[in-house]
Parts: C-alpha cells; structure tokens; sequence
C-alpha cells in the first residue's frame, strides 16, 4: 500500500450528499425535551416559536440514518470544504511513538471553526421559512462569527450576544461579525428583561453563554418573524456536524485505515459528536470496538463532576428541560481561556452515550492544554485553539501510551479550529501567568443547587 499522504484529500464528488443521524442508531434514545411548565415532553409545536421549522424536525427525528444535505447547503459547503484529514507524521516522530495520529481540521475558513457547518444549514432553513431576523449567543466568538458569515450569504438580519468577557478579550472578533452585518452586543447587557436581572444580582459578572443564550431566546420569541438559533447542544447541531465525521470517514477509508480511538473537545459536545457519528454508528451496530474520548476543561467539568439530570440549556430558565451531564445552569464558571468550552452542560446525545458506557470523558487542566497546544504549533505548524487542543492534549497522552505498551494504534482527533484570536490566552501562557483553576466539590454546589427541583431529578 501507498504510503499516507500528509494530508488526505477528498474529492467533491465524494463529499456527504446526506448527514448521519446518530439517534437512528441508539439503542435507547435520550430522555425527551419537557416543557418547564408542564413538565411533560416537548411538542413539536411548542418548539416552533423558538425554533425554524425544519430544524424541529431534524431535532425530533429519531429514526432516518440519514438525511438529504440540501443542494442549496451543500453548495456553501463546497466553498471551505473538505475540510483536511491530516496525518500528524511531525507531531508522531516528536513523540516518538508508534501510534498513528490523524486530525481533522475545520480551522480552515474565515470564522476559523467547526460552527459554520450548523450555522449556514440553520441560516438556510430560515430562509426559506421566510424569517427575516435571527439571534444568538457567542461565547468565544466563533459560533457568532460563522452565524454572521452565513446570515450575510442568504440575506438575513443578525443579533448576536457576546459573552462580557469573550468581548473584552477579543475586540477583533467583533469586528469580523460587524463587517458581515451582524449587531453585537455584550451580555449580560441591559437589552433585556433577564440581561436586567443578571446584572442586578450580579453587577461584575463576566458573563456566560447560558446568560447569553437567554438574552438571544428572550429577543427571539418577542419579536416577530425572528428565531433564536444555537450553535451546539441540540441534536439537530450534532447532525450537521456529522459531515466533519463523514468527511473524516471518506478520507480514512482511501487508505483502508479505521480509528482505534477517536478524541474531541467537548463544550456543548457538537464536534465531538459530529466527529464520531459514522464511527459510533459502527460501533453500535456492533461492526467496532472504537473507543471514544470527549476532552473537557477541568474549570467546567460536565461530563466528569456533573449530574445526569434535567437541566435548563441556559442561565435566563427559559428553554425547555433537558436532560443531560450538567453543572446547573446556576453554575458560574471561572473566565478560563476555552471560552467555546464554558457551557454548564452538554449535548443529550453525548450525554445518554457516556451514561451508557460508549463514551469515555476526561477533564485537563489549562496549562497541560497549551503545553500540547504549543508542542503541536511547533511540529505540525497549525496554530490551534485552545478548545481544540483540549484533543490535542488527550490524543498526545493516547499515543505516549501506546510508546510505552509498543502498540501502534490509530488515534483520530478533531482540530477544530485555530488559535488566532486567542492572542491573550496565549501571552497569559507565554508569560507564566496562566492559573490552573479547578472548582472544588464545594464550588459546584451552588450549581447544583440550581437543578430544578422536579420529580425527575430526585
Ligand atoms: C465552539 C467550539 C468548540 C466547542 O463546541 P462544541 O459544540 O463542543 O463542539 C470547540 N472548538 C472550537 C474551536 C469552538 O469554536
């Protein structure tokens, strides 16, 4: 067999015509969505207001393995897609490891991740369903970013509400949004009843993206013809980002490789489940014994410390019930550097996965993570984000175990996206100033405290 190029390329005509829907493999699903009045499961109607119809379908549907990729969808893709499937040959012989390392990079477009797979198919949706406003939350930028960049392409108006603390640290960031027409605001801001009552109870708040979250939702179900749009958690984000793993899949497939172990960061868990989809579908059927790792900041632990209950998706209460791994949407995580990992809980899917065994989790410390971050820079030459090296830092550890067992395995993580507006993250690091901050069990309370209190989580 040929050797393994550097970098694997995929031709458009190979391109996913349809994304993978994970749900349709589970065994079991997860619990439903409830209403927080009722407390009984969510309909479909009662999604609407908040949601573009299309996107409540995808949400709800749990039994099509696939669904058609509109050509109107597909055409945007082709213009930053395929995204590369890199074998990391520099960062394996610095290692000295046996283990064969691949990632998939979705750096490679201007909002500089993963989010705009979702955010030009939701923009699209919208579209056509005729609404002419959309809002959201950002928390690190990137999510904000791509929603401005596929709202300006189909023609829809912009609101976005930027965590306080991602504003103040990346500036630049919001220009970006600004040159492609969005309005960006920072939050908690006083735009809003709940952005109001936030910055009542807590004036020097940094901000967080569940406050942000309920901003967006607040403006979206006030306004007419506008809908609140959400850049991970829910299962219809999941299957958008589905392509990152079918792309992944398509590629490894040329060269007869299959993963041993796949690894993603995980905030609100959408690349790390769009990444493993057709590996876990695989798995699922019983064809693999993959093994799957989500990578979390040990400042927001939601996989590792958290509950599995229901939980609201945002700070403002506002959203329906989920139930998931989640620190309390009370929770108030630290202003660590991986802002696109502060999320108080995560995905339904990932969840109900890890809480039955097919999903490993771990949690890494800041400064591990850019010490893996800067190993990778310096070998690979892509300069990554910090979430991003969450992977990076989980993938390194795979494959120096397997430099001390001498077993070679195939480990594929997911790289998504790059570090260039994490500029104070990094001077923090390079100047020795990066804190390690971990919650103690006494920290998380108050968190946990803000579980509602309902009969389903006693
Ligand atoms: C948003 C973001 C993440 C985390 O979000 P998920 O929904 O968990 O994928 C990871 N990496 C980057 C670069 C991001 O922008």
């Amino acid at each position: 067999m040929n050797k393994i190029p550097y970098k694997i390329y995929v031709e458009e005509k190979d391109m996913p015509k349809a994304w993978l829907n994970l749900k349709a493999y589970m065994k079991e699903q997860h619990d439903p969505f409830l209403n927080p009045a009722t407390l009984k499961p969510c309909t479909a109607d009662e999604l609407r207001p908040v949601f573009c119809d299309a996107v409540v379908e995808q949400e709800l549907n749990c039994t099509d393995k696939l669904i058609e990729i509109p050509e109107g969808i597909r055409e945007f893709y082709f213009m930053y897609r395929p995204s590369p499937l890199c074998r990391a040959y520099f960062l394996e012989k610095a290692l000295d490891t046996p283990a064969h390392i691949y990632y998939k990079f979705e750096g490679n477009n201007t909002s500089g991740s993963h989010k705009l797979n979702s955010a030009i198919a939701q923009v699209y949706y919208a579209k056509q369903q005729g609404i002419t406003s959309l809002t959201t939350e950002t928390g690190a930028g990137q999510w904000g970013t791509a929603l401005s960049m596929a709202c300006a392409f189909y023609g829809v108006d912009l609101k976005v509400y930027m965590v306080k603390v991602s504003s103040q640290q990346k500036p630049y960031r919001k220009e970006v949004m600004r040159t492609y027409g969005a309005q960006v605001i920072p939050s908690p801001s006083d735009t809003t009843q709940v952005g109001r009552k936030i910055l009542e109870e807590f004036p020097e708040t940094g901000g967080s993206l569940g406050c942000a979250i309920s901003e967006a939702v607040e403006v979206a179900v006030s306004t007419p013809n506008c809908r609140y749009v959400l850049g991970s958690v829910l299962d219809h984000v999941l299957l958008h980002q589905s392509v990152i793993g079918l792309e992944s899949k398509v590629a490894l497939d040329k060269y007869g490789v299959k993963p041993d172990i796949v690894i993603g960061c995980c905030g609100g868990g959408s690349n790390f489940g769009g990444l493993i989809a057709p590996f876990m579908a695989e798995r699922l059927e019983g064809k693999t014994n993959t093994r799957f790792i989500g990578v979390e900041p040990a400042s927001c632990p939601s996989l590792t410390r958290g509950k599995y209950a229901y939980d609201f998706c945002d700070t403002g209460k506002m959203t329906p019930l989920a139930r998931m791994y989640t620190l309390g949407s009370g929770f108030m995580p630290s202003p660590n550097h991986a802002g696109g990992l502060r999320y108080h809980g995560m995905s339904p899917i990932i969840s109900k996965l890890y809480h039955d065994g097919y999903i490993e989790a771990k949690s890494v410390e800041q400064s591990k993570v850019f010490d893996a971050a800067t190993l990778f820079a310096r070998t690979e030459g892509t300069f990554p984000a910090p979430e991003s090296s969450h992977a990076i830092r989980a993938a390194i550890d795979e494959a120096l175990k397997c430099k001390e067992s001498g077993e070679s395995k195939n480990i594929l993580f997911g790289l998504t996206g790059t570090g260039y507006f994490d500029m104070a993250a990094y001077m923090a690091y390079n100047d020795g100033k990066m804190n390690d901050y971990i919650p103690t069990d006494a920290d998380l309370v108050p968190g946990f405290n803000s579980l509602p209190d309902i009969e389903q989580n006693r």
